[in-house]
């Protein structure tokens, strides 16, 4: 038995010259991870450690100074209130994103029981918000990546979120609208998405753990608007009249998308800042 208060300077240089980002909140997650341990017996004097749960530690530590996210090593994340598992090939749930969720249930406060589409799901972070959120609605959760489908699946189950269906299709097949909607082409009230939006010029220039996320939850191609670009030409049909269809956009593209949606006919462009002041999500309304 080993007192925890002798290794812990020694993990926290290790992490700080790794260059993480908040390294002290990293490693009170990592023991209690690794070791079981709490952050109130983290702080307390006399908290001991096993050589097993030192060995532990260390090698969750090994990985995080080699890049890997926090969020991949706890295995699991908390968004919107709710946890969500995440490993290797899910995107990592943004607080950004509740920016979304929020309008989206703006949007949706007086639709008694909406009908609901979430696209390029990922974890099923929005899909699943909005779901627990809103009981009487039903939310289709779309998603192509198999590894990323395993977790979307994993999330409805651990959250119990019995409203919201799963379909593993690729959004862009011209095929997908008429399988989503079964060919009542006019269902939905509300199209939701998060898609690729980084430039690919752009994404080497990312934060090394975003690069270990999936290149494909973040390859917005060229310009990185493809997403919009297609989704909205291709769901626009899919929308009730009066429906809302709304995009989180990446820092510069908000004027892009609300050109997009425009030029698609869309009205009633909302456009919603993020908690960093950045135009973050924008919308539009079917007429
Ligand atoms: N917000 C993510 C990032 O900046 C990108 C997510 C996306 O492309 N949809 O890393």
């Amino acid at each position: 038995m080993v007192n925890l208060q002798k290794y812990k300077a020694k993990w926290l240089q290790n992490l700080e010259k790794a260059g993480v980002f908040a390294p002290a909140f990293e490693l009170c997650e990592i023991i209690q991870h690794a070791a079981g341990i709490d952050r109130a017996h983290q702080l307390a004097g006399d908290a001991v450690l096993t050589d097993k749960q030192i060995d532990a530690v260390e090698e969750l530590l090994a990985l995080r100074c080699k890049g890997t996210p926090l969020q991949y090593i706890l295995g699991k994340w908390e968004f919107y209130g709710l946890d969500f598992f995440v490993g290797e090939g899910v995107l990592i749930p943004r607080a950004d994103t509740e920016t979304l969720v929020e309008l989206g249930l703006k949007l949706m406060k007086n639709v008694p029981a909406p009908h609901i589409a979430d696209l390029c799901s990922g974890s099923g972070c929005v899909a699943i918000a909005l779901a627990k959120s809103l009981p009487l609605s039903q939310v289709a959760a779309v998603e192509l990546s198999d590894a990323a489908y395993g977790y979307l699946t994993r999330n409805i189950k651990l959250n119990e979120a019995h409203n919201v269906k799963s379909l593993q299709l690729d959004v862009l097949a011209q095929s997908s609208p008429s399988i989503l909607t079964k060919k009542n082409t006019a269902k939905f009230d509300l199209i939701i998405s998060n898609p690729p939006y980084i430039r690919t010029s752009d994404l080497k220039e990312l934060q090394r753990e975003v690069q270990k996320e999936p290149v494909m939850a973040l390859d917005g191609t060229a310009d990185g608007l493809h997403f919009y670009r297609e989704i909205t030409r291709l769901y626009k049909n899919c929308l009730k009249k009066g429906g809302w269809l709304a995009y989180e956009v990446g820092d510069d593209q908000s004027t892009d998308v609300q050109n997009i949606l425009e030029q698609n006919g869309f009205a009633n462009i909302t456009v919603q800042n993020d908690l960093g002041g950045f135009e973050r999500v924008v919308a539009g309304r079917r007429k």
